[in-house]
């Protein structure tokens, strides 16, 4: 038996699949993740990027503006890792995805906003932190790419920010609370695609697996929760997770 008949064999009776996404799933629609081999963090300092340090200095906005635009991830298209977890939802089996991920692939690729649960927010549109007003991210982006590098509230000069969680916030309730019980009720999770290494997102592998799910991880290189899992699968999100779909639907 090859590993992927293993991992299918894991999962072929099971009927509520949960899937728990990280930036790995989006690096084959070219954007960076954080901490793979080529990821953002080998070429920039996490500390730098906190909520703190975003509102007090000037030039963390600016360089945050910058990365944002130089990452790809407003241009990103979904790829065939989204595509196959449509095909899991079209066949009744997926009862959610969990996704640490801003980039909206997943519902780019077709599912429905209410089957994602987002618990970092997304790049979708961007919020004034003094007053109530948004805007779609692209209306700011062009200010951006015109030449304004840390652009502000054209109505109450006040800071403004992409609506994304950032090192040092809270994760939206709501959100917190729908992953929560998504976990508690599916009879599997998979991990595509993410070190497990940020907390508290990665509770939920483990939330579902205390509740009596199976646990498989798909993901290029270590995770933290390996020695967890029923079965792990080293391999690209793209060409391991169509596979595993074919063998389910
Ligand atoms: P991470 O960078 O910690 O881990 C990504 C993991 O995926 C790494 O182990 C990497 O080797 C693996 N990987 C890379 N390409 C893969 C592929 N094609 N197939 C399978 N595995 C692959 O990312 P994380 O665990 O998601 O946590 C980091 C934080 O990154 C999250 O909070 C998220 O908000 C943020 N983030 C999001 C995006 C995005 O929205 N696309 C991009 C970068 C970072």
């Amino acid at each position: 038996m090859t590993d992927l008949d293993v991992a299918i064999d894991l999962l072929v009776d099971k009927e509520r699949l949960l899937v728990f996404t990280g930036a790995g799933v989006s690096t084959e629609s070219g954007i960076p993740d954080f901490r793979g081999p080529n990821g953002v963090w080998t070429k920039v300092d996490p500390s730098e990027f906190t909520f703190d340090k975003y509102v007090t200095r000037p030039e963390t906005r600016r360089r945050s503006w910058q990365m944002r635009t130089d990452s790809g991830i407003f241009e990103a298209k979904p790829n065939a890792a989204h595509r196959a977890l449509v095909d899991l939802w079209v066949a009744g089996l997926l009862v959610g995805v969990v996704t640490q991920n801003i980039d909206g692939l997943h519902q780019a690729a077709g599912l429905p906003d209410d089957v994602v649960v987002e618990l970092h927010g997304n790049v979708r549109a961007v919020e004034c932190l003094e007053c109530d007003a948004s805007w779609p991210t692209g209306q700011v982006v062009k200010r951006v790419e015109a030449g304004e590098s840390d652009p502000h509230c054209p109505d109450c000069g006040g800071i403004i920010k992409v609506s994304v969680i950032s090192f040092g916030q809270a994760m939206p309730q709501q959100e917190v609370e729908k992953a929560s019980r998504l976990a508690r009720g599916c009879d599997a999770i998979i991990s595509i695609g993410s070190t497990l290494s940020v907390y508290p997102a990665a509770y939920v592998p483990i939330e579902a697996q205390e509740a009596g799910a199976a646990y498989l991880i798909i993901n290029q290189g270590p995770t933290e929760q390996d020695h967890l899992a029923d079965v792990v699968l080293e391999g690209a999100a793209g060409e391991v997770l169509p596979t595993i779909v074919v063998g389910l639907t």
